[in-house]
């Protein structure tokens, strides 16, 4: 059984059919103001499967309704001999021998009756149907790999998703689809490197950054042990690199001396020949001086992020971030001068405090900055962020609107000729939407389709980074982490290198 409080609970006689239910649930009230409570039992009994979900409304203790009903199988019309049975059926759906593709299907096909039941009982939908998952745009790649259609029918039908998702879903998966068949990406690999320092923590980061403030007696140590991990890893490897991510934290709190010994030392170690791309993170503008980003610029980078997140100076200061929205434009503007041509802007929506009309006048004001990609994230209310483990800080402050400001994001992305390239959802996302990336033609991201479908091993360097090793042509991915804390990475970096050692090596026989 899972739950959280009295509010929410399942309980299931499969545990995996709760690992599935549970993040719908909260889905459907995902904070303490909950619309009511919701309890789910799924049982299996004398041969059938069952599932009961009993609704409360908040503030109507009485007024209890439920739903219950035996979960079918796929309709049998398609060959003439429909019936009713007890999850999918194992000779249409070809799982007659194989009994975990059945369970699977069964499970989706349980979560799919109690998504319904739940929609009947509270009268709410969510955007995303029962898809809970980070990748809804996965599947579709998927089916376009395997040469299927009617994509956006089968995300509606199945997965309960809206037609305007499953529209977008569809969209981005083409878009991805063609930009990453351009690349033989099975026989290469993608390289992160991260420096978990940032000049402030924002209130939604659980990115875990450690305030330059507290822990700046790090950075040199760490710069140390990350040249060891660079160095030893690159090694191991023997596939071809074809894209590489300098993240955080925010790479540009390092000097520009820093830096340089950073980008220089990623291009000694690795076989760079391959290498489509070189994006750099030079998140806050308060970190940015022209001197680094012509550092940036001469060693080779080839695209940047420069993240207002708003522009509204009271919303930035709510939420932390140590700059202002001024900051913010001479950052793009040193960025010109440098001759950069392909940089990112972060917006989020949903920030603390914020309304429409901020949401607007950011958008506005990106007018000015011309950036080549827009990348506008919904904000997920993270369990460790300030923002949850300090509610009394934002009372009142809840932004209002979220889902018109991610429209108007697209409208804005459109009018200046962008498009939707990549897609990902993250956990108690505000109003259920999603994170987009939006890029003029030629300027997309490649790292960022790659690692967020999972095609491609990522070997991700550095505190809290975590290397994705795909297997069977992307059938299955093994993760391994690093660990968070600074300290604890430059004291056990000998560790984080022998965790990888052992995939890369499997990975450089197999595809
Ligand atoms: S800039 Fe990014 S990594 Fe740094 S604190 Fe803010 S959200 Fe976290």
């Amino acid at each position: 059984m899972r739950q959280v409080g009295d509010k929410i609970r399942i309980s299931a006689y499969d545990p995996l059919m709760e690992d599935d239910i549970f993040p719908l649930l909260l889905s459907f009230f995902p904070d303490k103001d909950a619309g009511g409570s919701l309890e789910t039992d799924i049982t299996f009994d004398d041969g059938k499967v069952r599932a009961k979900t009993v609704f409360t409304p908040a503030g109507s203790p009485d007024n209890v309704r439920e739903e219950s009903e035996e979960v079918k199988g796929p309709d049998k019309e398609a060959n003439g001999s429909k019936k009713d049975v007890n999850g999918p059926d194992r000779e249409d759906s070809g799982l007659k021998n194989d009994p975990n593709a059945y369970r699977r299907e069964l499970r989706k096909e349980v979560a799919r009756v109690v998504y319904l039941q739940i929609v009947k009982l509270t009268g709410k939908k969510l955007p995303w149907g029962m898809l809970t998952g980070v990748r809804p745009t996965k599947l579709v790649l998927e089916r376009l790999e395997q040469g299927l259609g009617m994509h956006a029918t089968y995300l509606m039908d199945r997965f309960c998703v809206t037609q305007e998702k499953a529209t977008l879903a569809v969209r981005v998966a083409h878009k991805e689809y063609t930009l990453i068949n351009d690349i033989d990406y099975k026989n290469g690999f993608s390289l992160y490197v991260g420096i978990p320092f940032c000049s402030s923590i924002c209130n939604y980061c659980t990115f875990g950054a450690h305030p330059l403030s507290r822990f700046g007696q790090y950075v040199e140590p760490y710069l140390e042990a990350l040249a060891k991990e660079i160095r030893e890893t690159s090694r191991l490897m023997k596939k071809r690199l074809d894209s590489v991510y300098v993240g955080g934290g925010t790479p540009t709190i390092l000097s520009s001396a820093q830096l340089k010994w950073l980008i220089d030392l990623i291009k000694e170690s690795f076989d760079m020949s391959a290498v489509r791309e070189l994006s750099v993170e030079a998140g806050r503008p308060d970190s940015i001086t022209e001197e680094k980003l012509r550092v940036l610029k001469d060693s080779g980078v080839t695209r940047i992020s420069i993240n207002p997140q708003s522009m509204v100076e009271r919303t930035l200061n709510t939420i932390g971030r140590a700059h202002t929205p001024g900051q913010i434009t001479e950052a793009f503007r040193a960025a010109r001068a440098c001759g950069f041509d392909n940089i990112n802007a972060d917006i989020i929506a949903g920030l603390s405090g914020e309304t429409p009309e901020d949401f607007a006048y950011t958008l506005g004001q990106l007018e000015k900055l011309a950036p080549e990609c827009l990348t506008v994230h919904t904000l997920a209310h993270k369990r460790a962020a300030r923002l949850t483990t300090s509610p009394q800080m934002y009372e009142g402050l809840e932004a209002k609107g979220v889902k018109e400001m991610v429209e108007a994001g697209a409208v804005w992305a459109k009018e200046h000729g962008m498009e939707p390239y990549y897609l990902y959802r993250q956990k108690n996302m505000t109003e259920s939407l999603e994170n987009i990336g939006y890029s003029l033609p030629g300027k997309e991201c490649l790292y960022n389709i790659l690692i967020m479908e999972e095609r491609q091993m990522i070997l991700a360097l550095g505190a809290g980074a975590s290397s994705k090793f795909v297997r069977d042509c992307a059938e299955r991915f093994e993760r391994v982490e690093n660990v968070k804390s600074v300290k604890d990475y430059v004291e056990r970096i000998d560790e984080m290198i022998d965790r990888k050692r052992r995939y890369i090596e499997e990975y450089n026989i197999e595809v």
